[in-house]
Order: C-alpha cells, then sequence, then structure tokens
C-alpha cells in the first residue's frame, strides 16, 4: 500500500513510501482510506517534539473515512464497503476510565498518526469500535474533516462546559480546524456567538458563517471588547484552544458563573490568572481532550440532524502530502485542510 511516512524527524523526511497492506487481527478491522485530513498533531509528530519513540518509517494521519476492506475475527455489524469515518483516539478498554465510557481520561490514551501508524495511507488498521458510519450528506472528505477537531469540539462544548441553548460563547484564534469545529456545533445552539482572530479576513468570514461579533486582538482588548459588545455582561463560555497569557483575557470576557473551557495550548503552557476574579465572579476553568466513544456518536448524531459540514480549505493528494503539510505549517488555512486517497 501507498503511505506518506516520515523516515526521521523534519518536514524533509516525509515520503510516499510504499509499506506492505495490513490485515486485521482479533476485534480488528481494516478501512480503505478515500480521504484523510491533517492537524497540528501532524506537525508536532513529524518535529519529533513529541519526545515518542517511532519506528520508522511511520505514517502520518489521525483523520480518515473510507469503506471497511476488510474485519478480523470476532467484529461484529461491520461488513466489506460501509463508509466509516475513524476515531483517531486510541484507549486501553479495560481501565476504570474506559469501563466508564471515559476513553478519552484512559492513561494509556493515545491517538493515531501519533503513537500508531495513521491515516495517510491507503490501508489503516483500527479496533473496530474505533469507527463510526458518518451521514450520508457528507462527502469521504467531509467525513475526514470532522475528526478529531469536531470530536473535540463537542466533549468541550457539551459533556465538559455543559453549553446550554440561549448560552453567549466566545471562541478564540477562528480560522483553525478547532475553532471552526466549535463554531459549527455551537451555532445551532448559542444565543450569541463571538469570535477573536489576528485577521480581519477570518474574523469576516466566520460573521458570514453566523458569527455575531468578532474582535481583532492584535489590535482590541479581548475582555473590555466583549464586555462592550455585551453591554458589560460578558460571556457564559469561552472555548479555547491557545491557552497561555491568554487564559486572563478568557476569564475576563466571562459572565458571573462563565465557564473557560481549554483543550490546547498553542500560545504556551503557562498563565497568570486573577485568583480574585476567579472566586467572586465563581468562575470555572475547564480541561478537555479529545472524545469518548459516546461523544463521536453524539456528534455524528448533531451533525446528521442539523446537517452541518465542516469547513474544507483545500484538498491535495496522497503525492503531494509534504506540500499539504507546510500550508498547514503556515497558518493560513480557513478550515482543515483534506488529502484524498485515490
Ligand atoms: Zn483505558
Amino acid at each position: 500500500m501507498k503511505t506518506v511516512a516520515i523516515d526521521g524527524y523534519g518536514i524533509e523526511h516525509v515520503r510516499l513510501t510504499e509499506l506492505p497492506d495490513l490485515e486485521p487481527g482479533p476485534g480488528e478491522v481494516v478501512v480503505r482510506i478515500r480521504a484523510a485530513a491533517l492537524n497540528r498533531l501532524d506537525l508536532w509528530t513529524l518535529s519529533g517534539d513529541l519526545k515518542i519513540e517511532h519506528d520508522f518509517p511511520h505514517v502520518l494521519g489521525a483523520d480518515g473515512a473510507g469503506e471497511i476492506a476488510s474485519v478480523g475475527e470476532g467484529v461484529k455489524g461491520l461488513k466489506g464497503g460501509v463508509p466509516v469515518l475513524i476515531n483517531p483516539g486510541l484507549s486501553c478498554g479495560s481501565c476504570e476510565f474506559c469501563r466508564a465510557g471515559e476513553q478519552s481520561l484512559c492513561p494509556t490514551f493515545s491517538v493515531l498518526g501519533e503513537h500508531r501508524p495513521g491515516t495517510l495511507a491507503e490501508l489503516v488498521k483500527v479496533p473496530a469500535s474505533n469507527v463510526f458510519p458518518f451521514p450520508q450528506h457528507l462527502s469521504f472528505g467531509e467525513a475526514a474533516a470532522l475528526g478529531l477537531t469536531a470530536i473535540t469540539a463537542y466533549r468541550m462544548l457539551f459533556p465538559r462546559a455543559r453549553f446550554k441553548p440561549g448560552e453567549w460563547i466566545l471562541i478564540t484564534g477562528i480560522g483553525g480546524g478547532l475553532a471552526l469545529a466549535l463554531l459549527m456545533l455551537s451555532r445551532p445552539v448559542a444565543g450569541r456567538l463571538f469570535v477573536t482572530s489576528s485577521s480581519q479576513d477570518k474574523i469576516d468570514r466566520a460573521l458570514a458563517m453566523g458569527a455575531d461579533a468578532g474582535v481583532n486582538y492584535r489590535e482590541e482588548d479581548i475582555g473590555k471588547s466583549i464586555k462592550h459588545l455585551t453591554a458589560k455582561r460578558g460571556v457564559d463560555v469561552v472555548a479555547d484552544s491557545a491557552g497561555g497569557p491568554a487564559l486572563e483575557h478568557s476569564l475576563r470576557a466571562l459572565a458571573k458563573g462563565g465557564r473557560v473551557v481549554i483543550a490546547g495550548a498553542t500560545a504556551g503552557g503557562s498563565a497568570e490568572i486573577n485568583v480574585r476574579r476567579l472566586f467572586w465572579s465563581q468562575l470555572q476553568i475547564i480541561g478537555s481532550t479529545m472524545g469518548s466513544n459516546e461523544d463521536v456518536a453524539n456528534m455524528l448524531r448533531m451533525v446528521a440532524g442539523a446537517r452541518l459540514r465542516p469547513v474544507v480549505d483545500r484538498t491535495y493528494s496522497l503525492t503531494d502530502a509534504a506540500e499539504a503539510l507546510r500550508y498547514l505549517e503556515s497558518g493560513k488555512q480557513f478550515g482543515k485542510v483534506v488529502i484524498e486517497v485515490p
């Protein structure tokens, strides 16, 4: 099978690599990938910064959608040809958290393409519990584009931040895959929806997708601007994937009793906050990572019911994957970068 793999760390080590075809083990399925989607995670994996010991060549890619190619012993309810998307979160299945249905709390939780061979390939092997039939209004590329970001966004909003219909929300850093998934899933229920970006163009595009207002954080103070836009009230929820010093801005944008939910730290791992504001306004800071199998199923039901579509920025072919990764690295994208697999 054709794959996109690294034989060392650095984008110059990304190569189209021929590897042996895969056979499913007991409880596993092999998916014939029709489309994959890129994530920042792929850039971190190939940089070597994650300090994981990879067996080279290592196949990249967390997100993918395709058709079941073969099923292993003991797999029930799935057969060849069924279109599915892959949940890239891998867990042990037997610890206390897995047994409670909280797979992303599993101590051995890992992600396809990060620790194990990924989806930038003609074939990928995963546990049968990691594949889900996807809504019929989506193409393979759109299904792949839901993947990691839509699963993460769903868990952030609903199980973790307990976002309620009519509440007001601020989504930071609009334009990336996760922020746009947050916009897609919160817009149908949000009372008011605000975004931030350093790019006026990205704010304008978010307004066209239904955001009520945007704040350019290069030019304006987020806390002050949101208070101004909400007649001093603030928002009920801030959904953030930047972390770092911006946390204090997020807290200042909150209404009394508000929650900030964080699923990333692209802007840094440490933050200083005003503890008096935290307790006096009864705020909550909530962490969230990926999602459980239940979160995936609930996200897909919402996407099907509201006929939602993820934003796909550009589509590349498998042979141009290195160019696609460079484009992702540039940060110019608005939405997901998809790789079509012939
Ligand atoms: Zn577990």
